[in-house]
Parts: structure tokens; C-alpha cells; sequence
């Protein structure tokens, strides 16, 4: 007799690979199916019983590989930030920040000093040339929330002193860079903020006592001090090749003003053509011609001594505000309405005739008939000037802007010793000047191209601002990283009477100091090692005749660079270097950040429908809608589908709606739907089977006791 033996299967070892059961330690929430000393069992008999069914065997062992995923998850979870909020902490946050923070100071790094690159800077806005720190910083649009600090104290430098703000930018990337080999050795950052304080009150001290006041002098001799100092602000600018013409200019603008009066009475205006050395400085005020009707040519355009009346008022027919209903019985009537609006008008304008005044400006439109009439008149009228410019006359003028032309007193009247109106290159120029008043003065800038007459009123601005702060409070410092080089001295010698690991700290203070000197020299193509010893040793000769020597930036070598007048304000220094140190602590300090993705989601939303076009632009109103619907996908902050239509049109009105994203989060996507689905089948499928024939548990006597203990 034939016996034939059945063919073994290939064995369920190798279709099932016996899963330990210290490794599926979430199966064990399931009592009985998946009981820790059954489920080899389990698997191994249900492995057979499928045997010739092997892919749906491999589809069991795929469902309970997800099954142990999922009861992994139902751990119980302490939930403390709103889901998704991203968290990073501890020294590897505190040095990526530091990382982030060298990465910026690197992008102004090449733009100190006198020979210092510019950067082009292309964006939404068009092309910007620029050497100014802040300008630069601001432009580059920074998103990294620890780097986003040195743009404020870029920005906090140009308002408050106008000049300094790359040496801000690069001091503080400097201390950072310092103190990143110790946070990488595991000092606490609250040591080295300790000291880098304890360092820079030292700093403020030395410079005060360095600095050199240039208060006693007379009118002439310190305008002529200024002069330096507005020169050493523009020697590193792209108007550096006419610093003296500029520095003279700005200088007397400055005087011009006196102590108190605001910025703001000092006008910059821009006129495209023409080279640097055509622009002037008007003593007065200036301004663009503006919109004129038929008539102003026949207007007379230059008076002596004229009485100048400013008003804020409309000067046009059917002007009234009111829109008031008038009722006639009598159509003979009609002519007498009309009259009266006639009249109003004319007896506006002939109040403004006989109150004096040659020259009529105004906030509001002068209409044609206004102008017209005032050319009848030989009187001059410019309607539409800008406020500040209409402010700028009243103040150096001496007369008052006044809202109505009834009772006009002639003290409400400006004067100046001569108006005329002016061509400069392609524009036409009022100007006002031999104002009494004073407190007031334009310089008017010529050059080529928009974005080099741009940075000049840049640069102008960091000298305007400079040569205040001396004028108010005249202490100045030598320049060319001679006051750096002492202050770095002075901290070294102070560091060696100072036990314990702060003398570390305030060395590596002492030695960030010195990248001022190390970058001028570098950005100018010298040795900068070399440079640097050299004022070293100058600095540290016994005598302290070293102290004023810093980087000569034509030849290379070292200088007397107060005798060379290269001067800066000490506050710009003591700025500077408070600025730099609180924003390097302030770094140094934070050891978590937290982003919450909701918040960004929102802000990202805004913006969105910030840049949309609105409906006028795109055309009428359904179309423009389904122009300007879309959809965005951002992965990163798991957001799918964040639907940002749209301008739509309420009672004739754009309003600009953000609806609210769909984050994925907030429902199930396919792929979960059919996993979930196969999940459960197979539980159902399972518990049936168990059900019906109960396999053996050899560590449980039986089926109701294992539930028990469960
Ligand atoms: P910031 O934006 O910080 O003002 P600048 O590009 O204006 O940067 O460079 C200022 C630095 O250049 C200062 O340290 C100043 O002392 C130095 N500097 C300016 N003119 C000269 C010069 N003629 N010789 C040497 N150093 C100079
Ligand atoms: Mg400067």
C-alpha cells in the first residue's frame, strides 16, 4: 500500500516570526486575545490554520504590527501644548540660535568702514543699494525669531543715535561667537551674562573717561568739529568721495535748526539729474511745484518780503461740505442759488486778497477759479502742499495755519525775505528763503540714478543725526577702532585682578572687542593680524600714549586717528556697545523656543489675503473672486488645505476675508479611513474566532479565569 505523506508546509516559522512578548507590550491592554503567554500561540495555530491561505497570513502578521502601533498609542499622555506646537530646548536650541545669529552678522560684516562693500538688496520694494546696517537688516526681511533681535538693535541704534548700527550688529555677533565654546563646554549661560554685564558697565566707564569734550569752543570753531565727525559718518558711505562738501552741508543745516527743533524741520528732497556737487542747502523751506490749474502761469513767481498766508481750506466752487436740498417754488429762483454759491467763493477769495498776502498756500485744492483770480491779482497760490511742508513754512515763517479766511489778523501772516519759484533739474522748486523764524532748513539733493540718490538721503540722515547728538552733547571718541583697541586693553588688565572663571568671560569680552580694527582692516585688504598686533602694542606701552592709534585705512598700517580727525560721538560708542551686550545676554538666555503653529497658521493667512489683489484691480466681482481664491499647501506646519479666498464686495465695500484652514489633523484622510476599516474587521473576525473555539492558554487554566484576572 502506497502511503503518501502529506507535504509539509513550508513551515509558519518562517511566515510568522514568533513575536516575543516583551515586544508588544501595549497587546497586553487586550485581555485574553492577546494575553502575553498566548499570543506566540495564538499566532503560531492561527499561522497553520491559514497556512493555505499564506498572504492573508502576512496580511495578519501586517494588522498586528499596526495593532501593537495603535495600543502604543493608547498610553496615556500627559497633553500640556496645544497639538502640533514644536519645542526645542536645552544647549543644542542655545547654540543653533547662536548659529543663526553669526549667520546674519556675516550678510553686514563686509559693509564697515570706509572701505566697506555695499550690498543690492532686490526685492518686492525694487533695488536698494546700501551700506547702512539697518537699512540692510531691515530689508533682508529675517525670519529667525533669535536673529530677528539684531535687527531690532539695528533699528534701535539708527533711531536713537542715526550712525553705529553695523558696529552694533557685528559687536553683538561678536560676543556670541565668544561665548559659544564656553555653552559648548557646559558653563551656564548665566555666568557669562554676568560677566559680559559686570564687562560692558566697565566699557561705558572707560569711555567716558576717554572721551574728549569739545564743549567752550566758539560758533565757528565747533562747527568745524562737527564737521569731522559728520565726515567720519560719511567717509564710509557711498557719498564718501564729497564728505567735506556734505559734512559742510549737513553741519550748517544742523546749526540752522538750534538745539531743540525737531528732525523734522530739516527736509531732504530728491531731485533726479545732475551730479553730487549740485545740491544745495536752502535756508528755508523748498518744495515740489504742485498741481496747478490754467492761470498760474500768469501768476508772478518771485516776491521780496512777501506776507505769506497758509490756510487748510478748500478754495473751489461748490466747495460746501453740506449737502443741503433746496426747494423752489419759483424756477426764477434758481439764478439766485446759484449767485449765492458764486458769491461765497468770491468773497472767500477777495478775504484772502485784502488780508495782505502775496503768497497763498494751501493744504486742500485751489481750484481754477481761485487761481485765476489770484493771477488777476499778482498774487501767488500753490494748492495740495504736503503737510509737512506746509508745517515747515508756518514754522520758519513765523505765520499759522489757519482753517477759515474770516478775520484773518496780519499776525496769522508768515514773511520771508525772498520767495521764488526755481527749476532744479527737470522740477520746479518754491522756496522760501531769509526766513525769520529761523529752525528750519532743505537741502535739496541732486544725482543719477533713484537708487543712489536714496542711500546719499540715507547717509545724510546717519550724519543729520550724528552731528545732533554732538552738538547737543559734544564728547567724541577717536575712531578706526582706536577706542575699541583701548577698551579691550583696559577690560584684559581688569580681567587678571579678578579670580575664578569671570576673568575668562571678560577676556573673550576684551577680545570681541577687537573685531571693529580685525574688519575695517579686512574689508580694506590689509593684514588684519598684523594691524592688530601692532595696536596692541601701541596700546599697551606703559605711558598711554597709545590710546588714541587705531587702523590707518589708506596705507594700512596704524594712526593717530584722533589727530587724523576721524571722530565719533562717545555716544554712539556707549550705544553701541550697551545695545550689542544686552541683545548677546538676551540670546545667551533663552534655552527653549516654542512655536505654536496655530498662531502661525493665522499670521500666514493674513498675509495671504494681505497680498491679494482686490477686485478693482482684477476686475468686476464674481471673476476677480475666482481669480483670487486659492488653495495653499503648507506640509511643514501640517496644514493640507487652507482655503484663503478673497475679496468679496459687502454694500460696495472690499472686505478682505480669511477663512479659517482645514487642518489635517481635524479629520481623517483616506489612508487613515481604509486602515481603520481593515482593523476592525479583523477585530470582529478575531474575536469571533476566539469565540467559537477558545485556544489553550497554558499559563491560564481557562478562558474565564484569564478574564478574571483582567
Ligand atoms: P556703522 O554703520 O557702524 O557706522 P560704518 O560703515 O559707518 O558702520 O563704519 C564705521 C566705522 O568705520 C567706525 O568704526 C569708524 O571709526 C570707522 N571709520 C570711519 N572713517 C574712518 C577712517 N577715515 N579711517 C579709519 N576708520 C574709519
Ligand atoms: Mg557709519
Amino acid at each position: 500500500m502506497e502511503l503518501i505523506l502529506p507535504i509539509q508546509p513550508p513551515g509558519p516559522q518562517v511566515l510568522i516570526a514568533p513575536l516575543p512578548s516583551s515586544s508588544v507590550p501595549g497587546l497586553i491592554s487586550f485581555p485574553y486575545l492577546f494575553c502575553p503567554s498566548t499570543t506566540e500561540q495564538t499566532l503560531s495555530s492561527m499561522s497553520t490554520a491559514f497556512y493555505p491561505y499564506a498572504s492573508f497570513g502576512r496580511l495578519v502578521v501586517l494588522v498586528l504590527q499596526l495593532l501593537k502601533i495603535m495600543s502604543n498609542m493608547l498610553q496615556p499622555q500627559i497633553i500640556l501644548l496645544k497639538e502640533g506646537t514644536d519645542t526645542s530646548q536645552g544647549k543644542p536650541q542655545l547654540i543653533s540660535n547662536i548659529n543663526a545669529c553669526m549667520a546674519v552678522v556675516d550678510a553686514v560684516r563686509t559693509t564697515l568702514g570706509p572701505r566697506g562693500m555695499d550690498k543690492l538688496i532686490h526685492g518686492d520694494k525694487g533695488v536698494t543699494i546700501s551700506n547702512d546696517g539697518a537699512t540692510i537688516m531691515k530689508l533682508l526681511d529675517i525670519v529667525h525669531p533669535a536673529a530677528k533681535i539684531l535687527v531690532d538693535i539695528a533699528k534701535s541704534q539708527d533711531s536713537e543715535v542715526g550712525d553705529g548700527t553695523t558696529t552694533v550688529v557685528l559687536l553683538a555677533g561678536e560676543f556670541l561667537r565668544e561665548a559659544k565654546p564656553f555653552v559648548e563646554d557646559g558653563v551656564h549661560p548665566q555666568l557669562i551674562i554676568r560677566s559680559f554685564r559686570a564687562a560692558v558697565q566697565l566699557a561705558v566707564q572707560k569711555i567716558k573717561e576717554l572721551a574728549i569734550s569739545i564743549e567752550g569752543k566758539s560758533l565757528e570753531e565747533k562747527k568745524s568739529l562737527l564737521e569731522r565727525c559728520a565726515a567720519t559718518t560719511l567717509s564710509s558711505k557711498l557719498v564718501g568721495g564729497e564728505k567735506e562738501f556734505f559734512a559742510k552741508m549737513v553741519v550748517d543745516a544742523v546749526t540752522q535748526l538750534g538745539e531743540e527743533s525737531r528732525l523734522s524741520m530739516l527736509g531732504i528732497k530728491k531731485v533726479q539729474g545732475g551730479t553730487m556737487r549740485d545740491s544745495f542747502l536752502v535756508n528755508g523751506v523748498a518744495f515740489k511745484k504742485t498741481f496747478s490749474y490754467a492761470g498760474f502761469e500768469q501768476q508772478p513767481k518771485s516776491f521780496d518780503n512777501p506776507k505769506i498766508l497758509l490756510l487748510n481750506l478748500e478754495l473751489e466752487l461748490k466747495s460746501e461740505k453740506e449737502n443741503a436740498e433746496v426747494r423752489l417754488s419759483d424756477p426764477t429762483q434758481y439764478q439766485s442759488i446759484v449767485d449765492a454759491e458764486w458769491n461765497i467763493i468770491y468773497d472767500k477769495l477777495d478775504k484772502c486778497v485784502k488780508s495782505g498776502a502775496k503768497i497763498v498756500l494751501s493744504r486742500l485744492a485751489i481750484g481754477d477759479l481761485a487761481t485765476q483770480y489770484f493771477a488777476d491779482r499778482d498774487v501767488f497760490c500753490a494748492g495740495r502742499v504736503m503737510e509737512e511742508d506746509l508745517h515747515r513754512v508756518a514754522s520758519a515763517t513765523g505765520g499759522a495755519v489757519q482753517t477759515t479766511v474770516n478775520n484773518v489778523v496780519p499776525e496769522v501772516l508768515g514773511i520771508c525775505e525772498r520767495f521764488e519759484e526755481k527749476q532744479v533739474g527737470n522740477e520746479r522748486f518754491n522756496i522760501f528763503s531769509g526766513c525769520p523764524a529761523g529752525h528750519t532748513a532743505t537741502i535739496v539733493l541732486r544725482g543719477g540714478a533713484d537708487q543712489f540718490i536714496e542711500e546719499a538721503e540715507r547717509s545724510l540722515h546717519d550724519a543729520i543725526m550724528i552731528v545732533r547728538r554732538a552738538y547737543k552733547n559734544s564728547t567724541v571718541v577717536a575712531g578706526g577702532g582706536a577706542i575699541d583697541m583701548e577698551i579691550s586693553r583696559y577690560l584684559r588688565q581688569h580681567a587678571r585682578t579678578i579670580a575664578g572663571k569671570s576673568q575668562l568671560f571678560i577676556n573673550s569680552y576684551a577680545k570681541a572687542l577687537e573685531v571693529i580694527p580685525r574688519q575695517l582692516c579686512d574689508n580694506a585688504g590689509f593684514d588684519a593680524t598684523d594691524v592688530l598686533n601692532k595696536l596692541r602694542q601701541k596700546h599697551a606701552l606703559a605711558t598711554g600714549e597709545g590710546a588714541l592709534f587705531g587702523v590707518e585705512i589708506n596705507t594700512g598700517g596704524i594712526v593717530d586717528t584722533f589727530a587724523n580727525f576721524v571722530w565719533e560721538p562717545a555716544v554712539v560708542k556707549i550705544n553701541a556697545l550697551t545695545a550689542a551686550t544686552e541683545a548677546a545676554c538676551l540670546i545667551l538666555s533663552v534655552d527653549e523656543t516654542i512655536r505654536n503653529p496655530k498662531l502661525e497658521s493665522f499670521a500666514f493667512a493674513t498675509r495671504v489675503c494681505d497680498n491679494l489683489r482686490s477686485p478693482h484691480e482684477c476686475g468686476s466681482g464674481s471673476s476677480c473672486r475666482n481669480k483670487t481664491s486659492r488653495t495653499v499647501h503648507r506640509t511643514n506646519l501640517k496644514v493640507r488645505k487652507e482655503e484663503v479666498p478673497v475679496w468679496v464686495e459687502e454694500a460696495g465695500e472690499e472686505v478682505c476675508q480669511a477663512e479659517e484652514g482645514v487642518c489635517a489633523d481635524d479629520r481623517l484622510d483616506d489612508v487613515q479611513l481604509v486602515v481603520y476599516f481593515v482593523f476592525a474587521s479583523f477585530l470582529v473576525y478575531v474575536v469571533l474566532l476566539n469565540t467559537l473555539n477558545p485556544p489553550h492558554c497554558s499559563s491560564c487554566s481557562d478562558f474565564s479565569k484569564v478574564m478574571n484576572v483582567y
